[in-house]
């Protein structure tokens, strides 16, 4: 008998790049070998999973796949964002060179996507929370709840630096100063974790370069009009530091500088990115980034060799993608883009799905599941939650004492689980009411006070009387994202908040306002009478968190990343520019006992 090996016909031997012992860059550059201009071409097409199919992002081998805010699979869970991750890579790892996709989102505070995750405060309140280690753990935690759905990218942290807060980003911010931004970068180191190819490890993104906190009059996607050493100083630091801790990929930012859209200044992106801090991860563009840099609606061949000249490796554009591919090739065979410019972009990003392990480990490990919204996650939450309050005044109305008190609870941020998550959440802009499963501050407040503690809700403030002994007073925004958040006539209080306010006010029962917000507003008027104010910002699912500081069961320990307006019309207003805010960077009180 002959044994089965010997009459078999001889194994063929896989290709160099399938061989997960080879090192990285002897892999992209034989599987590059074996790719068509078409090929890299598509490579660097990042789509919309409502714009295109698993089939027919295979079938054009487009190299990525992205969920915009909000572009959530039917039903909202976990398990179904893990099919249909799983059916685009399944697609995409079935075709003849099998090249995994890269699928992105924005999980900006948590993997906010998904119902039922744990929503960690924005990032204006992990700045007022100087934690840096915090922040790492969050992006740790958020990276494991990413990975619970296969996701590979997060397009996070949002590294800008806010000096005008009528920007509407501006709660994207870790603060004013580069140093908010460059301390917390840490949150990379947990995105990612130890390295790419380990567990539940995230690509990170930072972004967007450069500019976009600086903006004159805080105009998104505005232009900054500042000097290069202006910028240097500013707005760099936190990409720098990004590039120190590893971060893999970076986005290029909607603004101009000096008039010059980003997304097509070669200086910005191949001279100081790639060249003077040695970048070697991915560029890729914002959402229809390239179609902004003539100023024209519709994106034209000029506009796309401009940015893929500028260095930009991937590109963003959800539906357009067929256009752009064919925009690339005829500037290519017109000689105005050059073949090395595209073989970059695909080393740069062929180089990350490798490292990433995606060849290794296409498909979702849904052990991951379990983490979405756990215990653990939600006791960091809510840990990240007291840290950030950042107490502005307090004549001994805080704590709330516990036992034996009557509490009114009004405002209509007290019971609004989508107010207090803010935008970037379930949807781009976020929604008023119950959007994603989590304590409300009054949940918090009730779970806290003691038994023999009565507390009384009213939205509006009605049926308070002088009988209770505190009132907690919760206002601010509502949610907003960009585009639509920012607020050129100024940081004013709405009149829903001024009309509770006036009502409690009317009572004389001692008063405690609580601010949930993406920024702060002018409090000026109101401040003088106020016993205490409880700057909130947006905290998320865990508003226990806030109960926790109201009760001095956690004594404040939050301050101020950014100067605090006098006026609803004194943006822009940092520390050093000699106006007089109403409280200055770095001011946060706490208890005496
Ligand atoms: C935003 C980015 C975001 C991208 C993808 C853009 O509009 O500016 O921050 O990553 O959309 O959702």
């Amino acid at each position: 008998l002959v044994p089965a090996s010997v009459s078999a016909a001889p194994a063929v031997k896989p290709p160099l790049y399938k061989d997960a012992s080879k090192p990285v860059f002897q892999r992209v550059d034989d599987l590059m070998r074996r790719m068509s201009l078409t090929d890299k071409i598509a490579q660097m097409m990042q789509a919309e999973r409502n714009a295109t199919t698993p089939a027919s992002a295979a079938k054009l081998r487009l190299g990525s796949i992205l969920s915009g805010g909000g572009s959530s699979p039917t039903p909202n869970t976990a398990e179904s964002w893990a099919d249909t991750y799983d059916a685009y890579q399944r697609a995409a790892v079935d075709t003849p060179l099998g090249i995994p996709t890269i699928y992105g989102v924005d999980a900006v505070h948590g993997n906010n996507n998904v119902y039922g995750s744990t929503v960690f405060p924005h990032n204006v309140g992990l700045g007022a929370a100087h934690d840096p280690a915090l922040v790492q753990k969050i992006g740790r935690a958020t990276a494991e709840e990413v990975s619970a759905t296969g996701v590979d990218w997060d397009f996070a942290p949002c590294l800008c630096v806010v000096r005008d807060e009528r920007w509407g980003r501006s709660y994207e911010s870790f603060g004013e100063k580069p140093e908010n931004a460059v301390s917390n970068a840490t949150v990379i180191n947990g995105l990612q974790g130890g390295s790419l190819n380990g567990p539940a490890s995230v690509l990170a993104t930072a972004k967007h370069f450069i500019g976009d906190g600086g903006t004159t009059g805080g105009v998104d996607q505005g232009n900054t009009q500042i000097s290069e050493k202006e910028l240097r100083a500013v707005h760099l630091p936190p990409f720098s530091e990004a590039i120190k801790r590893g971060v893999g990929s970076f986005m290029v930012s909607f603004n101009s500088w000096n008039g010059v859209k980003d997304h097509g200044n070669k200086y910005l992106i191949t001279d100081l990115l790639k060249g003077e801090l040695g970048f070697t991860g991915l560029v890729v563009s914002d959402w229809n980034g390239v179609d902004q840099i003539d100023g024209q609606p519709g994106f034209t061949p000029a506009e796309v060799t401009q940015s893929v000249n500028a260095g930009i490796d991937m590109f963003m554009v959800p539906s357009d993608y067929q256009k752009f591919m064919d925009y690339m090739k005829s500037e290519y065979q017109a000689g105005r883009i050059p073949m090395s410019r595209i073989d970059d972009a695909n080393r740069r990003i062929l180089t990350k799905k490798f490292e990433l392990g995606l060849f290794e480990r296409p498909m979702t490990d849904r052990s991951y599941l379990q983490t979405v919204g756990s215990r653990e996650h939600r006791a960091l939450a809510r840990q990240a939650v007291r840290e950030s309050q950042v107490l502005l005044k307090n004549d001994g109305a805080l704590p709330l004492k516990k036992n034996g008190n009557r509490i009114f609870v009004a405002g209509k941020n007290a019971n609004d689980m989508g107010n207090q998550a803010g935008g970037w959440t379930i949807s781009w802009q976020g929604q008023s009411g119950p959007a994603i499963p989590g304590s409300t501050i009054l949940d918090g407040i009730k779970a806290s006070a003691g038994k023999s503690t009565k507390v009384a809700y009213d939205r509006e403030a009605d049926g308070i009387d002088q009988s209770y002994q505190a009132a907690v007073v919760v206002i601010g925004e509502t949610p907003y994202a960009e585009g639509q958040g920012d607020r050129p006539n100024g940081l004013n209080l709405d009149p829903e908040d001024l009309a509770t306010l006036a009502k409690v006010k009317a009572t004389g029962v001692p008063t405690v306002a609580v601010l949930v917000s993406g920024r702060p507003l002018d409090v000026s008027k109101q401040l003088p009478w106020l016993n205490a104010f409880v700057a909130s910002w947006l905290p998320g699912t865990a508003g226990e968190g806030v109960a926790d500081v109201l009760f001095g069961d956690y004594k404040p320990t939050g301050k101020l990343a950014v100067s605090w307006p006098a006026s609803a019309t004194q943006e822009p207003v940092n520390a050093g520019d000699g106006k007089k805010p109403l409280f200055p960077y770095g001011f946060g009180l706490t208890y005496r006992k």
